[in-house]
């Protein structure tokens, strides 16, 4: 998985986030897909996650606006 285009995590800083596609975390088929989290299962990272995006590309540029990204509080 190609993570070289992401921008290091807007909370925490670190450069663990990466392209994930879960059709199960999204209930609404209009706009599940791929977004990018902050891995904290099997890295070090926070759990924030972006937008979905249809396409791994549209995902990492929402990403990267940073803005926009959520922090998932388990
Ligand atoms: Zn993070």
């Amino acid at each position: 998985m190609a993570t070289k285009d992401l921008m290091p995590c807007p909370f925490c800083g670190k450069h663990v986030a990466s392209l994930q596609y879960d059709v199960d975390a999204y209930p609404d088929a209009e706009t599940l897909g791929w977004y990018v989290d902050c891995d904290n299962e099997t890295a070090d990272g926070c759990g924030a996650i972006g937008p979905t995006a249809r396409t791994q590309e549209e995902a990492i540029a929402a990403w990267n606006t940073r803005a926009t990204a959520t922090q998932f509080k388990g």
